[in-house]
C-alpha cells in the first residue's frame, strides 16, 4: 500500500487509545478524511482531541453498527477489539477493509522492515534485535506491540532508515499487506485461542507475517516449532532457521560456547540473560541481526550486558552474592515453571497475586531446587499448601514489599532470589509492573544499594 492510498479516503478510526489516536493523527497527515469512533465519551480537553477536532475529525461517541455505512473506505480498528463487534462484524459485510494502525503506519513506510512475532518471547527477542543493530552502529526505530504506536514514530523516517516492529497476531490479522524485509517467528503455542477461535486461525495470524514476502527477502523460523516445515513449504522468502536443540543455520552452541557461523564468540557463563527459553530468544535475535549485517564483537557487547526486558526473569543485581531476578509479568502457571527451571543454584521463590481458579500444584515438580517459599496474595494459601506438599519450608506476608526483608535476611552467598507470582497482580496491585517495580523499590532499599 502506498501513501496515496489514504489520500481523500473516508477512514474510520474505531476505538479511542493510543493506537487508535495515533491512527488519526496519521491519518490526518496523509489527507484522510477521519471519523473516530468509540463506546465511551470523548475527554473534549484533550490536546490531541481539540487538534484533530480543529483539523476536521469527525467524533462519534457510540459504537453501534449505525455509525459505519458504505461510504467509508476504510476502518481502522484498535487490535484489541473483536472482529465479532457491531461496526467490524457490518464493515465486514460491506467490503470494507479492516485494519489495524500498524498497517496506516506502514502504507508511508519504504525503509528496511524487520518484524517479529510469536507466542513468546517477542518483547525480550526485539529488545535484543535493536540493542545489537545499535552496538553495530545501525540506527533503528522500534515500535509496535512493544509499547509506542507505529504510526507516533513513522512519520520522519525515510528510505534509509530501519524499523523494528513487534507484532501480535491481534495486530498481523489487520495486515494485509505487510512485507517485511527480514521476519521472525519466535515460537507458535495455543494460547489466545479464545480471541483467534481455534489454533488454524491463530497460525493463519502468525503466517500473515510471511504472505507476501518475496524471494529475496527472509523468514527466521524456530526449527523445532510443530508449524515450521509447512511455513517454510508455502512462503516465498529465503528461510532460516534457529533452534535451542537442533541444528541452527546461523548462530547454535556446544553446550559451552556461543558459536556464530562457526566462530566460537563467548562462553555461555558470560551471558547474562538466564533460562533455556532465553537461549532460543538470544539464538532467533542473532539469526536476525546478523542477516542484518551486524558483527559478532557487536553482538557479545550486548549478550554481556543486556539482563532482559523489565518484569520478565530481569537480573537486577548481585548483592553479598544473592542474584536478584524480577519476573513479575509471569502471571500464569506455564511462566513460573520456566523461571524456576531457569535456575539449579538454591532459590528463595516469592509467589502470590490474584486467584483465577488454576491449579497451583502443577508447580510442585518444579520447587526441587527451592529453599524458601514466600507466599503473599489471594493465592497466598495456595501458595503455602503446594510448598507443604513439596516439603518446603514457607513464610506468609502481606505484600512484595513485606516479602522483601525476609528473602534478604534468609538468604545467603550463591543463592537466587526470585520474584515469579504464578498470578495476576490485580488483587493487590494495578498491574504486574506496578508489582515489579514495588519489588526493584524495596530491594535497593533494603539493601541500600
Ligand atoms: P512476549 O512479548 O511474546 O509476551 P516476552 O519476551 O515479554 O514475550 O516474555 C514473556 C514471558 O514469556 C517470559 O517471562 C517467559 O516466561 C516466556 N517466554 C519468553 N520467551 C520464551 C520462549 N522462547 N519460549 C517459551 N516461553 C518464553
Amino acid at each position: 500500500m502506498k501513501i496515496q492510498d489514504f489520500k481523500n479516503k473516508k477512514v474510520m478510526v474505531f476505538g479511542w487509545a493510543r493506537s487508535g489516536k495515533a491512527a488519526a493523527q496519521r491519518l490526518v497527515e496523509l489527507s484522510a478524511i477521519v471519523t473516530v469512533v468509540n463506546g465511551g465519551a470523548f475527554d473534549t480537553d484533550e490536546t490531541i482531541y481539540q487538534k484533530l477536532l480543529a483539523a476536521g475529525v469527525t467524533f462519534i461517541n457510540h459504537d453501534d453498527d449505525q455509525a459505519i455505512d458504505k461510504s467509508f473506505d476504510f476502518l481502522v480498528k484498535n487490535p484489541g477489539i473483536p472482529y465479532e463487534t457491531a461496526i467490524v462484524k457490518k464493515a465486514l459485510g460491506l467490503d470494507i477493509p479492516v485494519l489495524t494502525e500498524v498497517e496506516v503506519a506502514l502504507s508511508s513506510f519504504d525503509g528496511r522492515l524487520i518484524a517479529v512475532t510469536g507466542s513468546n518471547g517477542k518483547t525480550t527477542t526485539t529488545s535484543l534485535i535493536r540493542d545489537m543493530l545499535k552496538a553495530s552502529g545501525q540506527t533503528v526505530t522500534t515500535a509496535g506491540n512493544i509499547g509506542t504506536p507505529v504510526s507516533e514514530v513513522v512519520g520522519p523516517l525515510t528510505s534509509q532508515d530501519t524499523l523494528l516492529l513487534e507484532l501480535s497476531s491481534f495486530q498481523l490479522m489487520g495486515l494485509p499487506d505487510i512485507k517485511p524485509d527480514i521476519a521472525l517467528i519466535t515460537n507458535i503455542f495455543a494460547n489466545h485461542l479464545d480471541y483467534h477461535g481455534d489454533r488454524a486461525h491463530y497460525v493463519a495470524a502468525k503466517y500473515q507475517i510471511t504472505k507476501n514476502q518475496t524471494a529475496n527477502q527472509k523468514l527466521i523460523l524456530n526449527a523445532d516449532g510443530a508449524d515450521t516445515p509447512d511455513f517454510a513449504a508455502k512462503t516465498q522468502a529465503q528461510v532460516v532457521l534457529f533452534s535451542r536443540d537442533n541444528s541452527s543455520d546461523m548462530a547454535w552452541t556446544d553446550g559451552h560456547d556461543l558459536i556464530i557461523e562457526g566462530e566460537h564468540v563467548m562462553p555461555l557463563t558470560a551471558i547474562k540473560l538466564v533460562g533455556p527459553h532465553n537461549l532460543e530468544n538470544i539464538l532467533a535475535a542473532i539469526t536476525v541481526s546478523k542477516i542484518a549485517g551486524v558483527t559478532n564483537e557487536a553482538i557479545k557487547s550486548v549478550l554481556e550486558v543486556f539482563g532482559g526486558v523489565p518484569h520478565r526473569l530481569q537480573y537486577l543485581l548481585t548483592e553479598n552474592g544473592v542474584r536478584y531476578y524480577n519476573d513479575s509479568k509471569a502471571t500464569d502457571i506455564e511462566a513460573t515453571q520456566t523461571a524456576l527451571d531457569s535456575f539449579h543454584e538454591p532459590t528463595i521463590w516469592l509467589a502470590g497475586g490474584l486467584d483465577r481458579g488454576d491449579d497451583l500444584t502443577r508447580l510442585i515438580p518444579n520447587l526441587s531446587h527451592v529453599k524458601l517459599v514466600i507466599a503473599f496474595g489471594e493465592t497466598q494459601q495456595k501458595v503455602v499448601a503446594i510448598a507443604r506438599q513439596a516439603h518446603k519450608p514457607v513464610i506468609t506476608v502481606t505484600s512484595v514489599k513485606e516479602a522483601v526483608p525476609v528473602a534478604i535476611s534468609s538468604s545467603s552467598a550463591g543463592d537466587v532470589v526470585l520474584l515469579s507470582p504464578a498470578a495476576a497482580s490485580w488483587d493487590q496491585y494495578p498491574n504486574f509492573e506496578v508489582r515489579g517495580d514495588e519489588f526493584v523499590n524495596e530491594l535497593k532499599e533494603n539493601l541500600g544499594v
